[in-house]
């Protein structure tokens, strides 16, 4: 479903130029798990940026369901990051003065097509998948950690995407919370056939999935 050719990155300031990813091929299947590692630094969020079409390559090929990026046009290229990709961060990026609901809600309130009612039973449908229906009516700083990373990925959810790209999940939680949070990506990865691509620290974690794929300074090693 996802393609990547030969991806380069190169960041260009003033006075230095950092070669972030270096001629990186990466093809993820429908219904894959695939964690990414390696040290701080190495280009793992450059990747998933680009992944998730937040940024663009210097030079390479993305293509995605077997259609090279450059051939969509702006409005579908704004649909697939829309509705077919969700995003989970580290730090969960909620929105502090929204209630729960409210936050699940969100990304929904810019599709056309979906009224107050629906966008409500979806958002509550995706706080039942992460186990957090009651607390609903809470606001983020009301919740522990790893209550918060469940509310970004009914978030996530909400959208109905096909693909979640999830950079280091479980970075800001300890490892119990690290591990429902594993257990909850596993079992949508498994039950709902949600293709995921995960940037983890956590050997242990990346074992768990289908593919690791492992990164040194811009370069693919495995
Ligand atoms: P990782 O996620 O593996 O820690 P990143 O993808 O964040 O790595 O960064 C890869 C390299 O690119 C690093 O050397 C980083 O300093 C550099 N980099 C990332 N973003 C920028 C940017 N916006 N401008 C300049 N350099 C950047
Ligand atoms: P953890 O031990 O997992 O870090 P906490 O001790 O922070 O969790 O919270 C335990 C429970 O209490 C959680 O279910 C959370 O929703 C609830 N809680 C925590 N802080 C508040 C608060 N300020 N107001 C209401 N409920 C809270």
């Amino acid at each position: 479903m996802l393609k990547l050719t030969d991806i380069e990155k190169v960041y260009q300031t003033k006075t230095i130029e950092t070669v972030a990813l270096n001629r990186v091929n990466l093809t993820v299947s429908k219904g894959e798990f695939v964690s990414i590692m390696g040290p701080s630094g190495c280009g793992k969020s450059t990747l998933l940026s680009i992944m998730g079409l937040l940024d663009e390559p210097t030079s390479g090929h993305i293509e995605i369901d077997g259609r090279p990026v450059t051939s969509y046009s702006d409005r579908e290229l704004a649909h697939l990051r829309n509705q077919k990709i969700g995003f989970v961060f580290q730090s969960y990026h909620l929105i502090h003065d929204l209630s729960v609901i409210d936050n699940v809600e969100l990304p929904l309130l810019y599709r056309s097509g979906v009224s107050g009612k629906e966008r409500r039973q979806r958002a509550h449908a995706a706080l039942d998948k992460v186990g957090l229906s009651a607390r609903t009516n809470h606001f983020p700083n009301q919740l522990s950690g790893g209550q918060r990373q469940r509310v970004a990925i009914a978030r996530a959810l909400a959208g109905n995407p096909e693909i979640i790209l999830a950079d280091e999940p479980t970075g800001n939680l300890d490892s119990v919370m690290g591990e429902e949070i594993m257990d909850i990506l596993l079992g949508l990865n498994r039950r709902e056939g949600t293709t995921i691509v995960m940037v983890t620290h956590d050997e242990q974690q990346a074992l768990k999935t289908e593919r690791v794929v492992r990164f040194f300074d811009g370069s693919q090693v495995s």
